[in-house]
């Protein structure tokens, strides 16, 4: 174990970020990770603040590596960019995104709805609404229960991301804008967008109850989510103070450590379904 650890610091240490052998390692051991079972997805739940209710999930990409340990997607997924492996762990991802929303309800538990990520690479390629709908197709999925998620950056650096929305919101799947506030988005865009949901960065939250700025923006998102009649979801809500809070200027959706870290799907299962018996 120790060994590993000394491994996994060597590795994540950012002086050795550009060490090309380390990189190398990397990518041919992710390459192979999806055959070898070594990802899987955590699952955190998303909440109605007032009543405490399930209204979805995002699924997080976790891989296990026998040699490196436990690689964060922050590691990861840039290095899957770069291979243009990401277009492989994408679509492993939703296709077990999809499947686990059908599994949870045979297990007697309803999960509204469930969030993926998408990356660039996998916006930008042009056909993610035809493999989307495959996708839903084939695992028997409401469209409307599936959110996929883009950050700011990736509609503004796709030249015909107003399309590709267009395209996938004709198929029922909703669209959110993750991280919002931290890239530069222009409204006039999220005006021709249909976009379904805000999702607020985890850093205008963190103070939101000590700094006057960040109370700002939260405010302001909420209010432009209400005026546009979009949904806000707060991300990173860890303490009952900053739910207070968003519940008190408007913003009742949250998502974050207070209401649940991300877990296995079994873990999920247990959690709410022992709530909903409660
Ligand atoms: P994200 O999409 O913004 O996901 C939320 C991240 O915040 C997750 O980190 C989650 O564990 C963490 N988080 C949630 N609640 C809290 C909280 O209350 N406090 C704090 N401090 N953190 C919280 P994670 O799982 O490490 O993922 C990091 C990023 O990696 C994600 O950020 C997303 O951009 C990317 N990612 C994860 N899974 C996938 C995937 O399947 N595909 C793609 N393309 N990207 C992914
Ligand atoms: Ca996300
Ligand atoms: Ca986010
Ligand atoms: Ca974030």
């Amino acid at each position: 174990a120790k060994a590993r650890g000394r491994n996994g610091y060597r590795f994540y240490a950012p002086s050795m970020s550009g060490d090309g052998a380390l990189r190398l390692r990397l990518e041919s051991l992710l390459r192979r990770s999806i055959e070898k079972n070594e990802i899987r997805l955590a699952f955190q739940p998303q909440v109605e603040i007032d009543s405490k209710r399930l209204i979805g999930v995002e699924a997080l990409v976790r891989w296990h590596n026998a040699e490196l340990g436990e690689v964060p997607p922050a590691r990861l997924i840039p290095v899957a960019e770069d291979t243009g492996f990401i277009n492989q762990l994408g679509n492993w991802v939703l296709v077990e995104a999809c499947r686990q929303m059908v599994r949870w309800e045979q297990e007697g538990l309803y999960v509204p709805k469930i969030a993926v990520n998408l990356s660039v690479r996998q916006f930008e390629r042009g056909c993610i609404a035809a493999l989307v709908a495959d996708v839903l197709r084939e695992t028997g999925l409401e469209p409307r229960r599936l959110q996929l998620e883009v950050t700011e950056s990736v509609i503004m650096h796709t030249s015909d991301a107003l399309a590709l929305v267009n395209d996938l919101h004709a198929i029922g799947v909703g669209l959110a804008i993750d991280d919002f506030g931290t890239g530069y988005s222009s409204l006039a865009y999220l005006k021709q967008l249909p976009v379904e949901t805000l999702k607020i960065d985890r850093s205008f939250i963190k103070d939101i109850a000590a700094d006057a700025d960040d109370e700002a923006i939260v405010v302001a998102i909420t209010q432009l989510g209400k005026s546009m009649n979009l949904s806000v979801i707060a991300e990173g809500v860890e303490n009952e103070e900053q739910a207070a809070f968003l519940l008190r200027h408007g913003c009742n959706r949250a998502q974050g450590y207070l209401y649940g870290r991300p877990v296995p799907a079994a873990e999920l299962l247990k959690q709410w379904r022992q709530m909903a018996d409660e």
